[in-house]
């Protein structure tokens, strides 16, 4: 298929292709055959193929055309890498068409301390709103997915690196309580590098404050489903993410508390292969299911069939 020549093409020309990037045209001395090819072709190729319309898979090195990578949910069709996904997009991916009712969608965050360092916090929030039209690390609301209302949170990495603060924290809280007092149960989708330091202590205390809402959901007998996707670390999970009543994980996330660099230097070890991967935490016990993105959203239907037979119980003896 043309698809596939176009590929193989590409990767014989340059091997140090950055993602986003249209390969480029051939070098001018010792190449392949195809790269001695008249400049014709490298001009017809740059006619042909706008820029930022492929992007180079980190894993199998195969480039993929834009399209069909969203029309794949970020997914890499040679090699199943899941590449980061936005959460919009991925709310629009898992939810019933004009189902999602956004909750708090315009809570900003507020330079508290007066951060400054390389840059100021207010600088930092400034330009990360323009860069991705998000108002902060986490997209929170009401949806169905399937025949079930959920309360979901999903957050989104390209927002100061999914780094939770007061707002992430408090419009999970928020949503939390919410899904407890509506009977819903709460699935939040999970990727951070930890807590915003610009924050401090108010963006530590996130950790408890969600906990203690998830612990009321709890209490209430309602199902949680944490969802961790590439990466996950520090404060977020060491609260919200890691107490999942059923804990899934997209494949090949990495996850854990500090990073694998910091561990080895206080612990003088070597680590073990695949350490801190989803695959890795199956095995070891702290991870339920690994579960490909395109077949999360029919899991999460066969799982909250089973968790909320309770739920249905129960509003079947008050009727
Ligand atoms: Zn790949």
């Amino acid at each position: 298929m043309a698809t596939t020549v176009l590929t193989k093409k590409s990767l014989g020309l340059d091997t140090t292709v950055e993602p986003g990037v249209t390969p480029p045209p051939a070098p001018p001395e010792g190449g392949t055959s195809f790269a001695k090819k008249p400049k014709i072709t490298s001009k017809s190729r740059k006619r042909d193929i706008p820029e930022g319309l492929w992007t180079k898979c980190p894993r199998c090195s195969a480039m993929i055309f834009d399209k069909e990578l969203d029309e794949n949910l970020k997914v890499c069709p040679t090699c199943n890498h899941h590449f980061t996904i936005g959460a919009r997009e991925r709310i629009h991916s898992m939810v019933e068409t004009c189902s999602f009712e956004e909750m708090d969608a315009t809570m900003i965050s507020v330079d508290v301390l007066g951060f400054t360092g390389a840059s100021s916090y207010k600088d930092k929030l400034n330009s990360n709103w323009r860069k991705t039209n998000l108002k902060d690390a986490v997209i929170t609301g009401i949806g169905a997915i399937g025949p079930h209302r959920v309360a979901l949170g999903v957050m989104d990495f390209s927002f100061l690196g999914g780094s939770m603060g007061s707002v992430v924290g408090e419009k999970l809280t928020r949503l939390i309580e919410r899904g407890t007092e509506k009977n819903l149960p709460v699935i939040i989708i999970s990727t951070s590098g930890g807590a915003r330091m610009y924050e401090g202590m108010f963006s530590l205390m996130q950790m408890a404050k969600t906990c203690a809402a998830l612990a009321y959901h709890g209490q209430a007998k309602l199902p949680y489903i944490s969802i961790l996707t590439n990466p996950d670390y520090a404060g977020v999970m060491a609260s919200y993410a890691s107490v999942g009543d059923l804990i899934l994980a997209e494949p090949g996330a990495l996850i854990g508390f500090a990073g694998p660099r910091v561990i080895k230097d206080t612990t003088q070890a070597e680590l073990p292969p695949g350490f801190q991967t989803a695959e890795f935490l199956l095995d070891h016990g702290l991870i339920d299911a690994i579960v490909p993105r395109k077949e999360m959203k029919l899991r999460l239907i066969e799982y909250l069939d089973y968790l909320t037979v309770g739920i249905r119980a129960r509003e079947v003896i008050k009727a």
